[in-house]
């Protein structure tokens, strides 16, 4: 029987795994593109982290997304790691070579940054202040992402100020750590507010935060997808700043993965965002 090279693999690594929207995301770009392949769950425990990622190859994966607790331990275990992936200190993508080597990549700072411009189609990254909550993973793509797409102020604000310090030094002389204590006041003259934090999550309270000092025109984001409106999106848009929610990140940064396993840039159709939206 011949093998049908033309059917391709691809899925999400995690422990737990079972919440994963993006099976929903890339099973709807298969079909929306009449390739023949699938996007599947793969359960896989942190000590079985390896064996799995080695395994790739010999089922005729094209990749795979990598999600908690999986996206620095893989950092080690890929034969080519991109720059970005090196400078996030996380690998969300996986991308299988034609010799079986592995490639890790992480997209989280593309679909940050294309989130914003979805929503605002004129933003750019060096109209004003940005002021960045949380030193987390999440933090660390946005700062990336908004580097190097031409920041040059960003306040960094965390409960915990030695990992703002470390990643202000880190990310170098256009990211200033503000102490905890002073998170509003590093509202004032911003363009850009973005809570990375899980405050404001599902099961979580809302991120302790007032806007009184933020410009009206200044764009809100939230990372948080699940709710999608944030109490913090909530607050913004009720005093009337532009807001993305973490749904579009979520998106964007399953797209650039998409491209390089089944080579097609895939568009985030409302048909896609309905059926998205339908799973919360
Ligand atoms: P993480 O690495 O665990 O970082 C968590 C952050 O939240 C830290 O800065 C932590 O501060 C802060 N935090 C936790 N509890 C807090 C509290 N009570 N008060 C103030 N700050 C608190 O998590 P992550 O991977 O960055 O994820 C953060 C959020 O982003 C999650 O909601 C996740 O779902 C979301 N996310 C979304 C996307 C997307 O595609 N939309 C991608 C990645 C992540 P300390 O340092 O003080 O603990």
């Amino acid at each position: 029987m011949a093998i049908d090279h033309t059917y391709k693999l691809a899925g999400i690594m995690g422990w737990p795994v079972g919440h994963s929207r993006s099976p929903v995301i890339h099973n709807h770009w298969i079909a929306q593109h009449g390739l023949q392949g699938a996007y599947v769950k793969l359960a896989v425990q942190p000590t079985q982290l390896a064996t799995a990622l080695r395994g790739l190859p010999a089922l005729g994966f094209a990749g795979c997304n990598l999600t908690i607790p999986h996206k620095v331990a893989a950092m080690a275990l890929v034969d080519h790691l991109e720059p970005l992936a090196q400078r996030i200190g996380a690998v969300n993508t996986i991308v299988v070579g034609a010799d079986g080597s592995l490639t890790g990549r992480n997209t989280d700072a593309y679909g940050f940054i294309q989130s914003l411009r979805d929503a605002q189609p004129g933003w750019r990254a060096d109209a004003g202040p940005a002021t960045v909550i949380g030193a987390g993973g999440a933090a660390r793509a946005v700062l990336a992402g908004l580097l190097d797409s031409g920041a040059v102020e960003v306040r960094l604000t965390n409960r915990s100020a030695a990992k703002a310090q470390e990643l202000a030094q880190e990310f170098g002389k256009h990211v200033h750590a503000v102490p905890w204590a002073q998170r509003h006041e590093a509202l004032a003259g911003a363009a850009l507010l973005v809570n990375t934090t899980n405050q404001g999550m599902q099961g979580e309270p809302a991120l302790d935060l007032k806007l009184d000092l933020l410009p009206s025109t200044a764009l809100v984001s939230d990372a948080i997808y699940v709710p999608l409106e944030t109490p913090l999106l909530t607050a913004a848009r009720q005093r009337g700043n532009a807001t993305v929610n973490g749904l579009g990140m979520l998106l964007n940064q399953a797209r650039p993965a998409f491209e390089a396993w089944f080579g097609v840039l895939p568009d985030i159709t409302p048909d896609l965002l309905a059926r998205v939206q339908a799973t919360f």
